[in-house]
């Protein structure tokens, strides 16, 4: 196997790819060449501080945080001249059909341009093919409590790396050492209206960050009858999205929070370590609301 001097963090902000970049920075691990952000420019405001506070720590390690973006998901999302990323939003169909429409968002806003800074730092930008032999290690945060979501590279010029694995470290390993080392309270990280998002998240955004919570629900009622590109296509929605399972308005939703003894830990969306139902899930039934292919959720 080629041994590779490109050594990069997929950085999705969250509990184990900070501990990740700590330990590198802290010496306690390899460093990186690099931590690779992807921005979808609707990450809450807490992750953009968490974010920050990284950036001092990582600078001063000599690993530089490389921010990367496809663009402003919200923006594009209620742009009627941009392609229409899927988000995986509620659907609720003209019958009552309940369903999910597919994420695309992720590889769109995520996978694909944190790809294209590694194929660009290697030399070989795409449209170039990548030499056979060229690879760079991608270490991403999957502790030993998600190890099925560990997966080798879906291309030849990387070579998915899980320093978390390596060590045997649980999620809460990565709590502890982050705490015990300055930064305490990491983030959830996910867009901020993430159709993921729990009841717990989305009463604390409403009682604690009511800006933000406008902003969700603003965009949920943008949203509910198909995407900008879709309606000024010609081609509505049969039927409604929503950003909240219960498929009313975000508003209006009951809010049902975890007590805070229910010590439930609720991942965000990272590049590659997102637990939610993808585009390969197989637990969803595919039925179709207008154009949008949507898939039955339990
Ligand atoms: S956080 Fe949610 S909306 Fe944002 S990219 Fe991930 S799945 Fe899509």
């Amino acid at each position: 196997m080629s041994t590779s001097i490109h050594r990069y963090l997929s950085l999705g902000a969250g509990v184990q790819s900070s501990a990740t970049l700590l330990l590198a920075a802290r010496g306690d691990i390899p460093t990186f060449t690099a931590a690779v952000f992807a921005d979808t420019a609707w990450e809450p405001t807490a992750v953009y501080q968490h974010l920050n506070r990284l950036e001092r720590i990582a600078t001063e390690a000599g690993i530089p945080i490389i921010r990367v973006s496809a663009g402003d998901i919200r923006a594009d999302a209620l742009d009627p001249a941009h392609r229409f990323a899927s988000m995986p939003l509620f659907t609720l169909g003209p019958d009552g059909e309940r369903g999910m429409a597919r994420r695309q968002c992720t590889s769109e806003y995520k996978i694909k341009p944190i790809k294209a800074e590694i194929r660009r730092r290697l030399g070989y930008p795409h449209p170039r093919r990548v030499p056979a032999g060229v690879v760079a290690d991608i270490a991403i945060g999957i502790s030993l409590d998600e190890i099925g979501r560990a997966r080798d590279a879906d291309v030849g010029y990387m070579r998915n790396i899980f320093p978390l694995l390596d060590l045997g470290w649980r999620r809460s390993d990565c709590v502890a050492y982050l705490e015990r080392h300055g930064l305490p309270g990491t983030p959830k990280s996910s867009c901020l209206g993430c159709p993921f998002h729990d009841d717990t998240f989305w009463a604390a955004l409403k009682a604690d960050s009511p800006a933000e919570w406008a902003d969700a629900v603003a965009f949920d009622a943008a949203i509910r009858h198909g995407s900008a590109r879709a309606n000024a296509d010609g081609h509505p929605l049969r039927g409604q999205f929503f950003l909240h399972r219960q498929r009313v308005p975000l508003d209006q939703v009951v809010l049902r929070p975890r007590s805070a003894a229910a010590d439930v830990d609720v991942p965000g969306c990272g590049p590659w370590t997102c637990p939610h139902p993808g585009d390969t899930s197989t637990d969803t039934t595919d039925i179709t609301v207008g154009t949008a292919p949507v898939r039955e959720v339990a």
